[in-house]
């Protein structure tokens, strides 16, 4: 079975840069703009029956992160039941595996996410890392891997492992 893990912060929700103090400010996370090309085809994903998707997001301390991107989820993308959320600075493919109780990812196991430190330890464990270019990102070259920013593409990406 398929799993696809998608990332909020500039995947599923704009990436909008921000300082410490306001990403720690009640309802910065809530106010988020979904991207609703991508959020609509994570949430057509969820209501198949041979696929699972999960919400993999590492959230902030010490403010209401954690409360408003539930909240958000909750408004944005009721279908995906599935929500990780991991402390900040996390290894997203160690907390997964963790949860899973698997001892390595595997290519069914599909991270889709905007920032290139997720995608190569999510890569370095087994899985399958897909890129998010959200207009913002992108500019380097410090993920090797498939990346896009057209929904298309990214169900093409999807459906081509095995
Ligand atoms: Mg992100």
């Amino acid at each position: 079975m398929k799993r696809i893990f998608f990332d909020l912060d500039g995947t599923l929700a704009e990436w909008k840069e921000a300082g410490m103090r306001e990403l720690k400010s009640r309802g910065y996370f809530l106010n988020l703009d979904p991207q609703t090309e991508i959020l609509d085809f994570a949430r057509k994903l969820a209501k198949k029956d041979n696929i699972e998707v999960y919400i993999l997001s590492a959230f902030l301390t010490d403010c209401t992160a954690l409360e408003d991107k539930n909240m958000w989820c909750d408004m944005k993308a009721p279908e995906i039941k599935n929500r990780n959320f991991v402390l900040n600075g996390t290894n997203k493919a160690l907390s997964v595996m963790k949860i899973l109780q698997k001892k390595s990812l595997t290519d069914e196991d599909i991270l889709v996410d905007d920032y290139s430190k997720n995608l190569n330890e999510w890569k370095k464990y087994g899985g399958k890392a897909i890129k998010w270019l959200n207009g913002k990102n992108g500019r380097g070259l410090k993920f090797e891997g498939p990346r896009t920013g057209n929904v298309d593409e990214l169900a093409r990406l999807i459906s081509s492992v095995a």
